[in-house]
């Protein structure tokens, strides 16, 4: 059975219990705690009394973001990791949403993968790694994540598939999907254009249908290959002025991950026209990011195994952890969320 859920970070700056209420009013299943600095987030029998109260179950604990959240259950990545397994536990959710880790947090990034397998069996939740995006900081790569941003070619069992970071990426999310197969586990609604403005990166967590990427085919795959997991909404609606417009996105986000309405009026066009709306899409990311590569010189990904000199890669490391600290500044300042 397929489970359409809604994040917590949907109703962003608004506190958890509106996320419960939020998510009740417009119809969702369930909801995904994002853990955060607000306590609310990592109590479990606080989660359980708003569950109760807006009867909505707790499909997943997203575990806290870095950067966003850097004390929150101390400093040890791993125990940020085994703690937001224990909530899962206790509220009864059945999965856990991770990132990968950061190249500069040595000693997790390593064994992260060792780590993530380890706390599924501990704690018999699906830990699923989500999908990042290579960090582009002046036109120039970063490498920011280890053992990378991209879980499709990583040695896990379970991931969260993002269309926002897909988009981001400048990767095809139903290729993606169809490489996981079964190790696709949980899947964060939402979309992207893949826009950039000067070289900078934006992570919009579009509504599903306003981007670039085939959301509803991807849906239309899961629904049809007899999947079950969570698709959970995590849309960012800090434009809407009021509650009913903030609903009013919710519902049709809702709506959308049920295959109920697809936004892009296409879907009675037949196949064609959207495979043909595809390519055009596909065309345009194709382009934008050759644009974005155009700038790239010797610090671009190819170039990032080739270099033979430790100290001058680490030095290069400190510069690229200090760039990506400082994209997140700017993303962060810019109202995004992870
Ligand atoms: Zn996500």
């Amino acid at each position: 059975m397929i489970r359409v859920g809604m994040s917590t970070s949907c109703v962003y700056p608004l506190g958890v219990e509106e996320g419960f209420r939020h998510a009740s009013l417009a119809g969702f299943d369930g909801v995904e705690v994002m853990v955060t600095r607000d306590e609310v987030t990592q109590s479990p029998d606080t989660l359980l009394a708003l569950s109760e109260k807006y009867g909505m179950p707790i499909l997943s604990i997203h575990a806290p973001v870095l950067l966003l959240t850097h004390f929150v259950w101390g400093r040890d990545p791993q125990i940020k990791l085994e703690k937001s397994a224990e909530l899962a536990k206790s509220v009864g959710a059945t999965a856990v949403v991770v990132h990968p880790p950061f190249r500069w947090q040595a000693g997790y990034a390593e064994n992260f993968l060792r780590i993530v397998r380890e706390t599924t069996e501990t704690f018999g939740v699906e830990i699923a790694v989500e999908n990042m995006f290579p960090w582009k900081v002046k036109n120039t790569s970063v490498k920011a994540y280890s053992p990378g941003w991209d879980p499709v070619v990583m040695d896990c069992d379970a991931v969260t598939l993002d269309f926002s970071h897909a988009a981001l990426s400048g990767r095809d999310s139903l290729e993606m999907a169809e490489a996981l197969g079964s190790r696709l586990r949980h899947v964060h609604l939402c979309d992207g254009s893949a826009s950039l403005d000067e070289g900078r990166i934006f992570d919009e967590h579009l509504l599903p249908g306003y981007g670039s990427q085939p959301v509803r085919e991807v849906l239309q795959f899961l629904h049809s290959s007899g999947w079950s997991g969570n698709i959970v909404a995590e849309v960012n609606t800090r434009k809407a002025k009021t509650e009913d417009d903030r609903l009013e996105l919710l519902r049709e986000t809702a709506a959308f991950g049920r295959g109920e309405e697809w936004p892009n009026a296409d879907a009675a066009d037949g196949t064609k026209h959207t495979q043909k709306k595809r390519s055009q899409k596909k065309a345009a990311r194709a382009a934008s990011k050759l644009q974005v590569d155009s700038g790239v010189k010797n610090h671009g990904t190819k170039a990032e195994g080739d270099d033979t000199s430790a100290r001058s890669e680490e030095k290069r490391e400190k510069r690229r952890a200090k760039a990506v600290k400082k994209a997140h500044k700017q993303a962060r300042r810019a109202g995004q969320s992870a």
